[in-house]
């Protein structure tokens, strides 16, 4: 028998359960190629309609377009505020990096704009490696602390893609600064290091959201877009492995989800989407694995192709001193 409904899973201790599949939004910023209006709505709207309540933009993507277009779509689905989860982020614009308190505070204004919102759920620092970790601890997230207060987010993120980043913060702030972390790229058939952290993350109560199980379009069929920054070598395998998928008439976007989303300890898998064939598909690959499991047969397989460029990363950020 099929499950009716995506599973809710809790984030960490703010009591918010979020769809164990998330709508990435960065698609409707144009991140991954055109996108109509009218496609990102059906997306959004579909979305939702099949149990998605989280969805995740950032002012970053397409410089802004990527909130527009979502506020419009959530706004058009016509439904009470408190059916939606919404995260944005703050401190990585189309400009550049920008960390200061004084900046965060303006930008959280920005985003509600845009998004057409009173709040958010989630207010994250975006892509951390690239600033300060300092400034974060002593000025960023302190300055999100008083936006909290005054109501306009619910919880606050820190979001990036070395892993160390998250505990040289969390060992630096008082317990119940950070509620939540995302993760990127770190775990999916390829890379699968977040793994080691979720015990910490456990420990001190932060829900962990983890990104780009399709390793941002490599475990597609049509593969990465042009500014992927893995080495040719892992392009090269993922497609290998996505090839072998094609060859048994499997498709290497399914698996790779439904491997993600096989790890219960991380509340939700947040997944690109930029049309309704994908929010069906996706959304398919995890009604089917709660009732029908993996193929784990071509998961193996398609483990033995990556096995060379098993956790293989890239340099993302600034070196901190
Ligand atoms: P992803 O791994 O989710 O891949 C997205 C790509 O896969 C897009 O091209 C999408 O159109 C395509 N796709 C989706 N479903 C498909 C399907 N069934 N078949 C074929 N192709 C499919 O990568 P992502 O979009 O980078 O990550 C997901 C979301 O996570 C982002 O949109 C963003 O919201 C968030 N994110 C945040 C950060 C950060 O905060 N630093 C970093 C990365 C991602």
């Amino acid at each position: 028998m099929a499950a009716q409904t995506l599973q809710l899973r809790p984030l960490g201790n703010t009591g918010l359960n979020l769809s164990s599949v998330g709508f990435g939004a960065s698609p409707l910023g144009k991140v991954f190629g055109d996108v109509s209006e009218q496609d990102a709505f059906a997306a959004v709207r579909e979305a939702f309609r099949l149990g998605v309540n989280f969805f995740d933009t950032s002012p970053y993507y397409g410089g802004t377009l990527s909130e527009k277009v979502l506020g419009k779509a959530l706004k058009a689905l016509g439904v009470p505020r408190d059916q939606y989860i919404v995260s944005t982020k703050c401190g990585r614009y189309k400009e550049g990096f920008d960390f200061s308190a004084e900046r965060v505070t303006k930008s959280i204004d920005e985003s509600l704009e845009r998004l057409q919102l009173d709040y958010v759920d989630m207010l994250q620092c975006h892509d951390i490696e690239f600033g300060s970790l300092d400034q974060i601890v002593n000025e960023t997230l302190p300055a999100l602390l008083k936006l909290k207060q005054a109501g306009k987010i619910r919880f606050i993120g820190i979001t990036g893609l070395p892993l160390g980043i998250f505990t040289y913060v969390l060992d630096r702030v008082p317990p119940g600064t950070v509620d939540v972390i995302l993760s990127y790229c770190h775990y999916s058939v390829n890379d699968s290091t977040l793994e080691d952290l979720l015990p910490y993350l456990k420990s001190k109560g932060v829900g962990v959201i983890s990104a780009s199980p399709l390793s941002m379009g490599l475990l597609t069929e049509a593969g990465g877009p042009e500014w992927h920054p893995a080495s040719s070598e892992l392009k090269a395998a993922c497609r290998a492995a996505a090839d072998h998928c094609k060859g048994k008439g499997k498709n290497i976007s399914k698996l790779a989800l439904q491997y993600s989303l096989a790890n219960t300890d991380i509340s939700s898998i947040l997944v690109g989407m930029k049309s309704v064939r994908e929010v069906e598909e996706n959304i398919a690959a995890a009604l089917e694995l709660a009732t029908a499991g993996m193929d784990e047969e071509t998961l193996s397989e398609i483990t033995d192709i990556l096995k060379p460029v098993k956790n293989q990363t890239w340099p993302s950020g600034i070196q901190q001193s």
